[in-house]
């Protein structure tokens, strides 16, 4: 069992913890978000801006120290991902076909394929007629075209802030704008929103790739942006772009997701004072790489781990703070083993630190939804 000293921060060292529901209207894959605070006009119940440690708390530890920040780990649709496999394999039974990985986390991924997910990076891979699952990055409308056509039964796992992006292409690209997606031009998540509008869209990773774009009309330029991009190094690139076109519109709300946002101000708030920062998160992992970047933008030593196992001893030679998170597809059990881990290396002050709460939840897919509910109740339920 894990031994912790919790510090919940809000505003102002204020606890925060009324809890609002809304709903989404005109998407029917968002069916609702639980708010921990705040309000939809600003998202402000789960976005970090704002919060401060009480000052003068980290001051107080002494000895080998490891922080423990909070928010970390899943996000709620990573968690909707995975719940959407495990339930198809109990409710259809195996094999399962998932396209691409189903969240960017090798745990995961190797736990769902010993439950009888099939892993594919293409539709072309699954049998005719067989069930297929799209990852939480989403997918292209030509992936889905093609996969009605081979008669495919379709589970769409896709992100609800994912599919927000892909609406906003959409809209943008009927009003006749050129589109510029913000983004690393490979991952999974921006091949999907690219194909959206393929013919009028340009992904740009730098600043620098601002200089280089041409547009017909540089008056009817939009962006958008990957949901799991640095903040800091985003609000540059927007910056390069509104410099270049100064009557570029952008989304109505940031597409940068809660819960990259929220893991990246936890890290901002405990850099300066850790010696080391280790992020839980695989290699592919945007926003575990986005939070080792935030921390080494800010002078401080930071790792991006798959487990406590690539722990290299050196890391913690002179280190007496460390600061440990994990990125939104990192499984808490492996956090637990680095806390183990860490412990052992000396590491027994153990504080937990709570930037913000977060409460988000999304609704599954209505396949999903209706497979529950056709599934025969337990015997034993009824007594
Ligand atoms: S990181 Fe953000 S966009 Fe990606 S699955 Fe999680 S909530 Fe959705």
């Amino acid at each position: 069992m894990r031994e912790s000293c919790t510090l919940r921060i809000g505003r102002g060292g204020v606890p925060q913890s009324n809890s609002l529901k809304v709903d989404f209207l005109g998407c029917p894959s968002w069916q609702s978000w639980d708010f921990g605070f705040g309000n939809l006009a600003g998202e402000e119940g789960n976005r970090g801006s704002g919060f401060n440690i009480v000052a003068g708390t980290l001051a107080k530890t002494e000895g080998k120290t490891l922080l423990l920040l909070k928010p970390r780990g899943f996000c709620a649709g990573v968690v909707r991902a995975i719940d959407v496999v495990r339930i198809a394999l109990e409710a259809f039974g195996p094999p399962i076909y998932v396209r691409k990985e189903i969240v960017h986390n090798s745990f995961v991924v190797e736990e769902l394929r010993g439950k009888g997910a099939v892993f594919v990076d293409s539709e072309d891979e699954v049998p005719n007629g067989e069930r297929i699952i799209f990852s939480a990055h989403g997918v292209s409308p030509e992936v889905r075209e093609h996969s009605a056509r081979r008669g495919l039964r379709v589970i769409d796992a896709t992100c609800p802030l994912v599919t927000k992006v892909h609406v906003e292409a959409v809209k943008f690209a009927r009003e006749g704008y050129s589109l510029i997606l913000i983004g690393h031009k490979d991952h999974d998540e921006v091949v999907g929103t690219l194909g959206e509008a393929p013919l009028v869209t340009q992904v740009v990773g730098s600043p620098e790739q601002v200089k280089k774009l041409s547009v017909p009309d540089p008056n009817r330029v939009a962006y958008l942006t990957q949901t799991t991009l640095s903040l800091d190094e985003t609000k540059d690139i927007i910056a390069a772009l509104k410099q270049r076109f100064p009557n570029i519109k952008g989304p109505a709300a940031q597409d940068i997701c809660y819960a990259t946002e929220n893991r990246q101000v936890a890290v901002k708030q405990v850099a300066s004072e850790s010696d080391l920062l280790l992020v839980v998160g695989s290699e592919n992992s945007s926003n575990s790489n986005r939070l080792v970047e935030v921390a080494r933008n800010l002078g401080t030593t930071a790792h991006l781990i798959d487990s406590c196992n690539d722990i290299e001893p050196e890391w913690l030679k002179g280190a007496t703070t460390i600061a440990l998170t994990a990125g939104a597809s990192a499984p808490e059990h492996l956090v637990d083993e680095t806390v183990t881990f860490l412990r052992e290396k000396g590491y027994a002050n153990v504080h937990e630190l709570e930037v913000m709460p977060e409460n988000v939840r999304f609704g599954l897919p209505p396949e999903i939804v209706e497979a529950i509910a056709a599934a025969p109740v337990n015997a034993g339920d009824g007594a």
